[in-house]
């Protein structure tokens, strides 16, 4: 028997609405398996505790998740807490300490449903987003004067190391190689940005020397967002800084359905520390405690986890049957266009899923 620790962070929101219905998915993947086992341990860290204790997790909290195989996030904010607190003090602070450098976001069209690009099907939608996960444009360094006067002012640095470019690109040549993808995008904006943006270029080809078999091209940030639009089937796997690969992902996630489907995994591929699985959305507080929101987003990364953690074949049962469930088209939540809750969806997922045993 093969037990892995899972540290499970629910959040605000919806999270623990949808987080409720990815465990239900484990648990089905222990039934199906029969020699492994999720030892799943929960933190109650949310904005909750940030108003009770005036932080978002306790000071050792690093430490206590040190020790899991992988994390789950469900998703971090509410009203009551300044974001960028919420952020800056859980999120970004596990991504970091756990090197979880690479974001991995697939872009890709689920069987059952259709794009908002009228003209694009299965083919044309599928490929994935690597965003550098842990310096860039976040970089928590600045600083404001002359508040109070008509000289105020901010500045906010952006720091890129070859290190950390290295490493995020040589995971994305890796990962088009592995899938037999052959076609790395890199997004710059050396035109405007003119001292990170040509050093980033710079890395990107000297790495991509290392991988003679991958078709690389460099491509401006604006010009890229806008052919995520009128030609995503030029992308195979696409690899950005942290702030552009944050509005690529959000980007990516709506020409596929929405934030309701997107699945990302905060991955250190040296499994040094704990990797953190997670949907991309947020908290959603508009819908929250309705019992409306679409758990695909967590199941799906329940199935990138299983991938992380060499189990492909179970990854692909649980997309299976979410695709399955999808194909038929009699359960959805209305951010699909249907009616179903939260729970009858997790549910079908899971019936579909326990057929395959
Ligand atoms: P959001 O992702 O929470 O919501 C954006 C829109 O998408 C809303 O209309 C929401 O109803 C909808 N939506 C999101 N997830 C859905 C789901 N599973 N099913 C159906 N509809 C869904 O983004 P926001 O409103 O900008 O942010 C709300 C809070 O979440 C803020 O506090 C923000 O800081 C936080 N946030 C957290 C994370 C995270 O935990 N990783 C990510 C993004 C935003
Ligand atoms: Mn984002």
């Amino acid at each position: 028997m093969k037990q892995y620790e899972v540290a499970v962070i629910a959040g605000d929101g919806i999270g623990p609405e949808v987080m409720a219905e990815g465990l239900s998915i484990l648990q089905t993947v222990e039934k199906l398996h029969g020699g492994l086992s999720f030892a799943t341990r929960s933190y109650e860290w949310n904005c909750s505790y940030y108003l009770q204790h005036g932080r978002m997790m306790p000071a050792d909290g690093l430490e206590q998740l040190r020790d899991h195989d992988v994390i789950l996030l469900g998703a971090i904010g509410a009203p009551s807490v300044p974001d960028h607190v919420s952020v800056w003090e859980l999120i970004l602070p596990i991504r970091r300490a756990f090197q979880q450098y690479v974001n991995l976001r697939p872009a890709k069209l689920l069987k059952g449903l259709d794009s908002p690009l009228r003209y694009k099907g299965h083919e044309e939608l599928d490929f994935v987003i690597v965003r550098e996960n842990t310096e860039g444009e976040y970089s928590n360094m600045g600083g404001r004067l002359h508040s109070g006067t008509p000289y105020e002012l901010a500045v906010q640095n952006n720091v890129f190391t070859r290190f950390g470019i290295e490493r995020i690109v040589r995971y994305a040549m890796g990962l088009a190689e592995s899938m037999g993808r052959k076609r790395v995008t890199a997004a710059t904006k050396s035109n405007g940005i003119n001292y990170s943006m040509p050093f980033w270029d710079e890395v990107v080809r000297d790495v991509h020397k290392e991988y003679p078999e991958v078709d690389l091209s460099l491509c401006h940030i604006d010009a890229l967002a806008a052919y995520f639009i009128s030609r995503p089937e030029s992308f195979d796997v696409v690899v950005a800084s942290n702030l552009f690969g944050d509005i690529l992902t959000d980007l990516g996630a709506a020409i596929v359905g929405g934030l309701g489907l997107a699945p990302s995994g905060n991955i250190n591929p040296e499994r040094e520390y704990p990797s953190m699985f997670e949907p991309i959305h947020g908290s959603a507080p508009d819908i929250a405690g309705k019992n409306i929101a679409n758990p695909i987003a967590t199941i799906w990364s329940i199935s990138m986890m299983m991938n992380h953690l060499g189990y492909r074949d179970l990854g692909k049962l649980i997309l299976d049957a979410i695709e399955d469930v999808l194909v038929e088209g009699k359960v959805r939540t209305p951010d699909i266009g249907g009616r179903a809750t939260t729970q009858e969806l997790g549910n079908a997922i899971n019936e579909k899923l326990l057929a395959h045993a």
